[in-house]
């Protein structure tokens, strides 16, 4: 069962009613590649690996005809380069077959649900890759989980901790007040990093600790 008061609590505690997140231009087959690389690193080391494939292979069409050790060289600053290089030549050589070019430009006019399901059928891209490039790039109304979110949904007693961020995912989404998406997505990250931490929540100076089972060792929290 998803707390879907707790989801309207938050939507007030962070005053995402106030705030209007600029929203993105970038293309959605430059959002999924940066995505990708982002698996398992700092925002920095992903930032570093795009910026580092793009300065040798200017071109899609130049990466998609390129081995996969030549990709994992250029995108060695991040953490998972082997697999990313693989996932990065399936993403366009999926991409070249599906529409003819090397871009996802056409998923602008299509459905939010066909978008997921087409999008996750790409070897290596799961809902969490999917619902960002939906989200951040193409402006649809759906809220990526990643394991921080997925943390704090968990540990406030949104849904229960027993979920992956996936499960997550496609309990929460429908229940996300339209429009703060988004927000809703950058404010449990940003409080993720600097609050609600893996390791060592800071509970004592949290501004939603009142709401919280973990805080309050409640429901799925009691023992902890
Ligand atoms: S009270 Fe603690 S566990 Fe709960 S959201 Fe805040 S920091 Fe995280």
């Amino acid at each position: 069962m998803v707390r879907q008061d707790k989801i309207a609590y938050l939507v007030t505690a962070f005053q995402l009613e106030a705030q209007d997140f600029p929203s993105s231009s970038e293309p959605p087959l430059d959002c999924m590649i940066r995505t990708v690389l982002s698996q398992a690193t700092s925002d920095r080391n992903r930032d570093n690996s795009y910026r580092s494939l793009r300065k040798i292979f200017p071109k899609w069409k130049d990466v998609a005809g390129a081995d996969t050790g030549q990709i994992e060289t250029a995108i060695a600053a991040g953490g998972l380069a082997r697999r990313e290089s693989a996932t990065i030549k399936n993403v366009l050589v999926w991409t070249e077959n599906r529409f003819g070019d090397y871009s996802l430009r056409e998923l602008t006019d299509w459905e939010t649900e066909d978008i997921l399901e087409t999008l996750i059928k790409i070897p290596g891209i799961g809902i969490k890759t999917a619902s960002i490039v939906a989200c951040f790039s193409l402006n649809r109304n759906v809220f990526p989980v990643d394991v921080h979110v997925h943390r704090i949904l968990s540990r406030m007693g949104i849904t229960s901790r027993k979920l992956n961020p996936d499960q997550t995912f496609y309990q929460v989404d429908p229940f996300i007040p339209v429009g703060r998406d988004r927000e809703l997505h950058i404010s449990l990250i940003a409080h993720g990093r600097s609050i609600c931490r893996p390791g060592n929540p800071d509970c004592s100076g949290c501004l939603i600790a009142e709401h919280c089972d973990y805080a309050n060792h409640k429901n799925d929290w009691i023992e902890c």
